[in-house]
């Protein structure tokens, strides 16, 4: 587990004046991404207050071992340092930005945010998706299965399925609402046209650090040791495409189209003050199999991000109205820490790279105000909510604009947030 140390001290402050109060990106958070500057080419840069740091343009301020993964399009043999040399490069930055005496030398290198480009982080190798939301899980399963909306395997397994990594897209690239069968209850056969269920699904993402060989597990104990950082992940899904093609094998085209993740690595390290222990399985419940159980992960396995999503519509934006907020919840309503989730998709030998995505599956609260998705907002569709300008959906129209937020916080430090997940929906073509 990452330690706190200075670069999490609240009394740190920036000579960058904006990221002194800044909601996302104080000193205390310094999370990594690829931009470009207008005209130019993609770079790695920290996110600092309303700049961008580039890191190609101070290499020479670096650490060695860090500057040398700082020079390309990707973040992938970034994440994939040691974890000493990570907390090393995070040490230097915060130490670059806080410290007058190195003023002169670094913000030549310094971009206004405003007037970057951001891109995906790391070349994704690999996608895949969890469902580790219990309350995403049982709000759902009751839909269909109302005295058992769980499985038998759901507490024993950390079920998942094999995303597809190219349509992983930045946020604020549109969404083109995908086309497909559709085929309603009251139909007898299946039609091929655009989605008339399209939903979002707000999840967190986990960035891989360091791989496995293939053939050979993750064990629990060194698990966070693998995972470089966070991101949201907003699962885009169309829920009539999948409610007719997911039966045997699980979710396809329905989630294939498009998912959208915020754009910067927020890593293990600067969430270390928002690290909290995993929430007490119900009384009843059976303990994880022994190659999911470590005493440390339970004490300290679980993130204190208060979540939100919220929804502009294309007449709310028109007449200058501000989004709606759908929902807001924390981010420990997940059956499975980060770590279980890592070491189980290892478990049987499957290797995982620098730079794989893994989602944690929808994060819902057990009650209405914090579901995850339209799906259950709308209860399937048959409960249609009102906006404040009189609107009303039961899923996701063209034009309607998804942001997802998270927020760390933490008694005694200073709170850091992920940025923006967002994405408009274009028509299907
Ligand atoms: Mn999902």
């Amino acid at each position: 587990m990452s330690a706190i140390d200075e670069t999490h001290d609240p009394a740190r402050i920036s000579w960058v004046a904006s990221a002194n109060g800044h909601s996302d990106f104080p000193i205390q958070n310094l999370p990594f991404g690829i931009f470009a500057p207008k005209g130019g080419h993609r770079r790695a840069g920290v996110a600092i207050g309303n700049h961008i740091l580039d890191l190609a343009e101070i290499t020479e301020l670096l650490p060695a071992a860090a500057a040398s993964t700082l020079q390309g399009p990707a973040l992938n043999a970034m994440m994939a340092l040691p974890r000493a040399d990570r907390v090393g490069l995070r040490q230097r930055l915060s130490e670059l930005l806080s410290d007058e005496a190195h003023r002169g030398a670094v913000e030549p290198s310094l971009y206004d945010a405003a007037t970057c480009t951001l891109y995906l982080p790391a070349s994704i190798g690999d996608y895949s998706d969890f469902y580790a939301g219990i309350h995403h899980a049982d709000n759902v399963g009751r839909q269909f299965r109302p005295d058992n909306p769980l499985l038998p395997n759901y507490k024993y397994v950390p079920i998942g399925y094999h995303g597809r990594a190219s349509s992983v897209r930045p946020s604020g690239i549109e969404v083109r609402r995908p086309n497909g069968q559709r085929k309603p209850l009251h139909e007898d056969v299946p039609s091929f046209g655009p989605s008339r269920r399209l939903d979002y699904e707000l999840e967190l993402g986990i960035w891989i650090g360091r791989g496995n060989a293939l053939g050979e597990a993750i064990p629990i104990g060194t698990a966070a040791d693998h995972i470089a950082g966070f991101c949201l992940l907003n699962d885009w899904s169309a829920r009539d495409i999948q409610a007719w093609e997911y039966q045997p094998l699980g979710p396809f085209l329905a989630k294939s189209f498009q998912t959208t993740i915020s754009p910067w690595l927020i890593t293990a390290e600067a969430l270390a003050p928002f690290r909290i222990p995993q929430p007490a399985r119900p009384a009843g419940d059976p303990a994880p199999l022994p190659y999911l159980f470590d005493e440390a992960d339970q004490q300290a396995g679980a993130l204190a991000l208060d979540l939100e999503v919220t929804l502009s519509t294309a007449a709310m934006r028109a007449n200058g109205e501000q989004p709606v907020s759908l929902s807001r919840g924390p981010a420990s309503n997940l059956y499975w820490t980060a770590a279980q989730i890592v070491t189980h998709h290892a478990s049987s030998g499957c290797n995982l790279q620098p730079g794989d995505l893994i989602g944690t599956g929808t994060i819902s609260t057990p009650k209405p105000g914090g579901y995850g998705s339209l799906l259950e907002i709308s209860q399937g569709g048959k409960a249609p909510i009102t906006l404040p300008n009189g609107e009303t959906r039961t899923f996701l129209e063209d034009g309607d604009e998804v942001t997802l937020r998270a927020i760390g916080r933490a008694e005694g430090s200073v709170s850091i947030g992920f940025g923006e997940c967002r994405a408009v929906i274009l028509p299907a073509s």
